[in-house]
């Protein structure tokens, strides 16, 4: 298992988008990094773009874990809080 600290780094440096290939007709097609589907604006042919193992095994897994503990309401209200004095502090 990877350290914080390398965990950090990746997600530090993840891309926000990336762009794919339609393994049918070749047309190009940018995703967001987190989403497991895309479907083909050309062809609608529909392309996976995470393997999304029973056990976490990208850094996206992880992102997804702290979105899921994120939580509703009065939790989400202060992680929402907290990435708002993230985000001032630069
Ligand atoms: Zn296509």
């Amino acid at each position: 298992m990877a350290d914080i600290s390398q965990i950090i780094s990746e997600i530090e440096q993840l891309p926000h988008f990336r762009t794919a290939r339609c393994q049918k007709c070749s047309t190009e097609i940018r995703v967001h990094t987190l989403e497991i589907y895309v479907t083909c604006q050309q062809c609608g042919v529909q392309h996976k773009c995470r393997s999304l193992g029973a056990a976490g095994t990208e850094i996206q897994d992880v992102i997804d874990a702290v979105l899921s503990w994120s939580g509703r309401g009065e939790e989400f209200d202060a992680v929402m809080k907290r990435r708002e004095q993230i985000l001032s502090d630069g």
